[in-house]
């Protein structure tokens, strides 16, 4: 008789198996990564193309390897990382398994070109299948590049399960926002389909990566932790509790050096911002703790997110003490939702100017360390831009600015220009999956048309995203329960109107960029300063400054000028001294 049970193909059992290493193109994406920061590079390139579905590069300026390591690196279980057992519970580095070049290689066309110190000419190592490997000379710098083609070529099912270009690259963002945060002396670069999509310079400062990373808005809404006991080592930051997101997304953890998604660390960071923000909202964490390796095993699951803590009851009490501790320094008022907080009302104003006087002319509680005093140009803000240049030196009809140029005269629409900015500011936040939001102490009831009502029915999952979480409350009543934070609450009522008439000039053609970008900017425009409102001398320095920041600064975003220029020589033609 003969058997029914037959030993798998060396190929086959290679596929099995990567299959728990490689899920998709992200997963490559991360080995690779993992790799180049473990040779010690300080710069790593990330080159996609088609969401990593036609090819994924990813170059490094780390040690490289020698001919003979460029040969064993694709073979499984070869690692220069791990020698013994005891290595095994004394990790530092992120990979250690040895299976990652050779899953990749057994379900793409991988090329590896590399050269470490020691030798003269690279080596150029490609595996067409798991099995088949050619190996020549390749002129390199030190370093290595390793070029993934044709992912799952061999694998039809796995293939069939990837989702969109655009979902497969969110994904590979996700990934190169993880490791960019928790390494900010590394440069890290992204590109997409021959775009470069991220670009962050090596940095000593944490939070400049993660400004550079999360973007301003978030970063500003941020407070430094820092905790230390006899099993933990925690240090980072954390949204206060007025800067929430309607995912966990904005949850980066790591455990020395590593991005783990752990329940018990998950855990105690919701609960120290229980009742302190909304059930349905979570809040923003970047916490780095370090733990003794022996404490933790992290050889739990094949891609490492997953580990396993020796007292995970400390680990839960060390963080919520951590975190705990420094949201109780939040002065009271922090913790009301900012809908109350009408910057400008204590101002006395009465135009609907946000951030300009929120961000540089709010007096702060004591203890608090958000010092946005202006002004304050910090190295990583753009200098030499045009705005830089001038000089504000008065407000004429409540709406233009005066200001001395180089060459002569600038006038700047303050309504355009602050437009513009929150544009950017909102545009960014959605690249970011993260619209910043400002959840409403007091939802606010508005009452709708039939067909609005119909509208706003269809489009609140999209709205939401966009930062307005709206619900309905029966007949044409709707309830708005958040707004983006750019936007001035006692302007609500009207922007929701504004939003409704975009929607139904574009019929059902919401998922498209441009109404996108029209319902942001009509954001942005309600959240402007308007024309006929003063502006102090810091207000005008601060607008400048944030123009100069942002991209597209010439013109507002339904295309009106921000700035007109009067030169000298006009001036001169003016007064007839030519
Ligand atoms: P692991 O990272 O678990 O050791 P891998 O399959 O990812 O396993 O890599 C195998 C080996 O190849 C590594 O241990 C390392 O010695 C070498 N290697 C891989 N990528 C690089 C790189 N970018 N630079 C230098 N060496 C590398
Ligand atoms: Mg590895």
């Amino acid at each position: 008789m003969s058997s029914k049970i037959k030993i798998l193909s060396e190929d086959l059992i290679a596929q099995i198996a990567a299959g728990e290493v490689v899920e998709r193109p992200a997963s490559v994406v991360k080995e690779l990564m993992e790799n180049s920061i473990d040779a010690g590079a300080t710069s790593i390139v990330v080159d996609i193309k088609a969401g990593g579905m036609d090819s994924i590069r990813v170059m490094d300026d780390g040690c490289g390897m020698s001919k003979e390591d460029a040969l064993l690196a694709t073979e499984r279980y070869a690692t220069s990382k791990v020698q013994n057992e005891e290595d095994l519970y004394a990790i530092q580095t992120l990979g250690f398994r040895g299976e990652a070049l050779p899953s990749i290689a057994s379900v793409s066309k991988m090329r590896l070109i590399t050269r470490d110190n020691a030798s003269q000419v690279g080596t150029e190592v490609s595996r067409e299948t798991g099995t088949e490997v050619r190996v020549s000379d390749a002129g390199s710098p030190v370093g290595t590049s390793v070029e993934v083609k044709k992912l799952f070529y061999n694998t039809p099912v796995r293939r069939r399960f990837l989702k969109s270009v655009g979902t497969e690259f969110f994904h590979i963002h996700r990934i190169v926002d993880q490791m960019a945060l928790s390494k900010p002396d590394i440069q890290f670069r992204l590109i997409h389909d021959g775009r470069e999509v991220l670009n962050v310079p090596k940095t000593d400062e944490l939070s400049i990566r993660i400004e550079a990373i999360l973007g301003r808005e978030t970063y500003e809404g941020l407070i430094p932790v820092e905790f230390q006991d006899e099993s933990i080592s925690l240090r980072g930051y954390i949204g206060r509790p007025t800067l929430t997101v309607s995912t966990a997304r904005s949850i980066f953890t790591y455990v020395n050096g590593r991005f783990v998604r752990d329940r018990t660390v998950n855990r105690s960071i919701f609960d120290a911002y229980r009742a302190l923000i909304p059930r349905d909202r979570y809040p923003i964490a970047i916490l780095f703790m370090d733990i003794s390796p022996h404490r933790i095993d992290v050889n739990v699951h094949p891609t490492k997110r997953e580990i396993r803590f020796r007292d995970q009851e400390r680990v839960y009490r060390s963080i919520h003490l951590a975190l705990q501790s420094k949201l109780k320094a939040v002065p009271g008022d922090e913790r009301i939702s900012r809908a109350v907080e009408t910057y400008w009302q204590e101002k006395g104003g009465s135009g609907g100017i946000g951030e300009v006087t929120g961000k540089y002319g709010r007096k702060e509680g004591e203890g608090v360390e958000r010092s946005f005093v202006f002004p304050e140009f910090s190295q990583e803000d753009q200098p030499g831009g045009f705005y830089s240049s001038l000089l504000p030196l008065a407000q004429i009809g409540g709406t233009y600015i005066v200001c001395q140029g180089p060459k002569g005269m600038v006038l700047i629409d303050q309504h355009a220009a602050h437009e513009r900015i929150l544009f950017e500011k909102l545009r960014r936040q959605l690249e970011n999956a993260t619209i910043v939001r400002q959840v409403l102490l007091f939802p606010l009831t508005v009452e709708v048309s039939h067909a609005e009502e119909h509208i706003l029915g269809a489009y609140k999952d999209q709205l939401d995203e966009l930062g307005m979480e709206i619900e309905a409350f029966g007949g044409n009543t709707f309830v708005v329960k958040s707004v983006p934070q750019v936007v001035a609450v006692e302007d609500i009522g009207s922007l929701l109107k504004d939003i409704m008439g975009e929607l139904a000039s574009e019929g059902r053609a919401f998922e498209g960029k441009a109404i996108t970008e029209r319902i942001l900017s009509t954001m942005a425009c309600h959240g402007a300063i308007r024309a006929n409102r003063m502006l102090r001398d810091e207000e005008m320095q601060a607008l400048l400054h944030d123009l100069n920041q942002i991209d597209f600064a010439s013109t507002c975003p339904h295309g009106r000028p921000i700035f007109s220029e009067i030169d000298y020589s006009q001036l001169e033609k003016m007064f007839k001294r030519r």
